[in-house]
């Protein structure tokens, strides 16, 4: 059992899918590793760091030869898996509703495509759930972001030249990066408010010490929603969402906005107009930039202005803490692989649950019913 460990092919991708912990811990497994030349130096791990764990390191193609999974951030391009095995598996975070392209192609070439982010959000699969590690760090550094633009201080400060008041930041989405998001502005000393639509993140939000603003007029999603997962809302949600809003953004010097919807472009809570009312200097990051903008006018991977509000479209936020991205994308890739570990087939062998959820392409074919809708 062969496991290739790529270098990324993306445009600014800094992430790595192994790290050397990973590595010895898959030759514990009895697996034999080849990593790609450079594969880590995003991530400030050397070849030589690979090597002394126990890995082979080569080019692309000494990499793929005889390879049963090759692992990837994203997805690699599929041109560039001349020499693969027709059957091996490609186990990565392969923007299945995105990409759909590239997902055809590795059908085409026979691959076994397993999409990382499709994985069911379940007790037993928490500990290989790369949306939520990298999530978590993306709400992190959407803040740090927001406090390193604003041109002012985020805790309330008494001076000898007088006060300098306490930042007020509103998070909008309060999955696993606005949780995270909440807690890094309370820790630099903002006055927080969050909002969602799931009426399970009331308490959580309590519990970080921030405030809830919810829209009371029309039922939101109870409990947790499915999976955790929010679904489009009605059109009067909508519509008193909006109102919420405006009443409340004016006040808000910092805004985070992380709302996504599996499938679906991310909703659009933030319109032009609203930020209009918001005070110059403001700094707004829409988390959601890459999956089509919770705010109006934000561009993915590009600052603007807008009324003299900074609107950040946040692009691969985790890959900006490569470190400790590729170190739990790395652990949940073998967490993931490990357990289902068969020792006497010295490979994986799936369940169903997990491999039917996951699984894209299978015999040359899409075999995913998400993605044959
Ligand atoms: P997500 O990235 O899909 O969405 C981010 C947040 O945006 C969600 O909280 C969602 O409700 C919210 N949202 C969507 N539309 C909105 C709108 N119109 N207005 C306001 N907010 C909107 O979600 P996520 O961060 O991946 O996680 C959501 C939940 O799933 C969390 O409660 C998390 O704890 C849970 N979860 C469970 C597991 C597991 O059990 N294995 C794994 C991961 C996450």
């Amino acid at each position: 059992m062969k496991i290739a460990v790529l270098k990324e092919g993306a445009a600014g991708e800094s992430r790595v899918s192994a790290t050397p912990e990973t590595v010895k811990k898959f030759i514990g497994l009895g697996a034999e590793l080849a990593v790609e030349k450079g594969a880590g130096e995003g991530a400030s791990i050397s070849d030589a760091d690979y090597e002394a764990a126990g890995a082979r390191t080569g080019d692309r193609a000494a990499t793929l030869k005889e390879a049963d999974i090759i692992l990837g951030i994203q997805g690699p391009d599929p041109e560039s898996l001349g020499g693969a095995k027709p059957g091996a598996w490609i186990v990565a975070g392969l923007n299945p509703f995105g990409d759909r392209a590239r997902i055809d192609a590795y059908a085409a070439r026979g691959h076994e495509a397993l999409a990382m982010e499709f994985m069911p959000r379940i007790t037993r699969a928490q500990s290989m759930d790369i949306l939520s590690s990298q999530s978590n760090l993306a709400g992190y550094k959407a803040v740090l972001l927001a406090a390193a633009e604003y041109g002012r201080a985020f805790p309330m400060m008494m001076t000898a030249a007088g006060t300098v008041s306490a930042a007020r930041a509103f998070i909008m989405g309060v999955g696993v990066a606005g949780l995270q998001a909440i807690a890094t502005a309370r820790r630099l000393g903002a006055q927080v408010s969050a909002t969602d639509v799931r009426s399970a993140t009331r308490e959580q939000i309590m519990s970080l010490g921030a405030k809830p603003i919810f829209v009371e007029k029309v039922a939101g999603i109870e409990g947790e929603g499915s999976g955790g997962y929010a679904t489009e809302m009605s059109e009067e949600y909508q519509k008193a969402q909006a109102e919420l809003v405006s009443s409340h953004i004016a006040k808000q010097d910092i805004v985070i906005t992380t709302a996504l919807i599996p499938g679906r472009a991310a909703p659009r809570l933030i319109s032009d107009a609203q930020i209009a009312t918001m005070r110059a200097g403001s700094v707004i990051v829409d988390l959601a930039a890459e999956s089509g903008g919770n705010v109006e006018g934000a561009v993915s991977g590009e600052t603007v202005i807008k009324h003299g509000v900074k609107i950040i479209g946040a692009k691969n936020m985790a890959g900006t803490l490569a470190a400790d991205a590729s170190a739990l994308f790395s652990r949940n890739l073998f967490n993931f692989l490990s357990a289902f570990w068969d020792k006497e087939a010295g490979k994986p062998v799936l369940d169903e649950e997990i491999g039917n959820a996951i699984r894209l392409t299978q015999g040359g074919k899409v075999v995913n019913p998400r993605l044959l809708g």
